[in-house]
């Protein structure tokens, strides 16, 4: 899923968006963004990346790497781009599903703080179904299966079983975060390691 795409940060460098390839080259074409080199978060224009991102196109490229083959040159794929306006963050839904909820939770008993693995987790809704607990990002949990059958239809409170922390719908930011075969060079711009750079 990840394997086209360019992660977009606004102004601010704080993550909105993922693009493909093509549309990522476009902004940078209409001066509309800039590539980030996430080595040393140096800024560059189509022109100053073209000086170490382009090999000529008899050569090969490293194969680990993502590159863009040209007429004459192959061009290092930018794997982040930092627009040069826009500096808000449009509202973003992640999908609500099981695995995501699961991801949020860091697969992880919000009761009891044991990772026993898929199979001995389950999702407990924390306000009870057949007590109009509804299912959404803010009244599921995740729960093994063993704290779950013990809370049965109780709230927490009645069960006498904190959580870890309130349950609550993931922002972008965080979604990309959730994602499995993130490029690593992302994982500085998004999460903990973003407000490092950022302070
Ligand atoms: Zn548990």
């Amino acid at each position: 899923m990840f394997h086209d795409s360019i992660l977009v940060l606004n102004k601010s460098w704080t993550p909105i968006a993922t693009t493909t390839m093509k549309r990522g080259f476009s902004l940078v074409f209409q001066d509309r963004a800039r590539i980030v080199d996430p080595e040393n978060y140096e800024m560059h224009s189509f022109e100053s990346w073209l000086v170490g991102g382009s090999l000529p196109s008899i050569e090969q490229p490293p194969e680990d790497e993502r590159w863009l083959r040209t007429a004459n040159l192959w061009i290092r794929v930018p794997e982040v781009i930092v627009l040069q306006r826009f500096n808000g963050v449009p509202r973003r839904e992640l999908t609500f599903s099981r695995r995501n909820i699961y991801r949020r939770d860091n697969f992880t008993c919000q009761y009891c703080g044991s990772r026993p693995g898929l199979k001995q987790l389950s999702i407990d809704h924390v306000m009870p179904l057949s007590r109009g607990g509804r299912t959404s990002w803010e009244n599921c949990v995740v729960a093994c299966v063993k704290c779950n059958t013990r809370k049965g239809d109780r709230t927490p409170e009645e069960a006498r079983m904190p959580m870890a922390r309130e349950p609550f719908r993931p922002s972008f930011n965080e979604g990309v975060g959730l994602g499995v075969g993130m490029p690593a060079s992302w994982e500085r711009f998004v999460g903990v390691a973003k407000r490092e750079i950022l302070e």
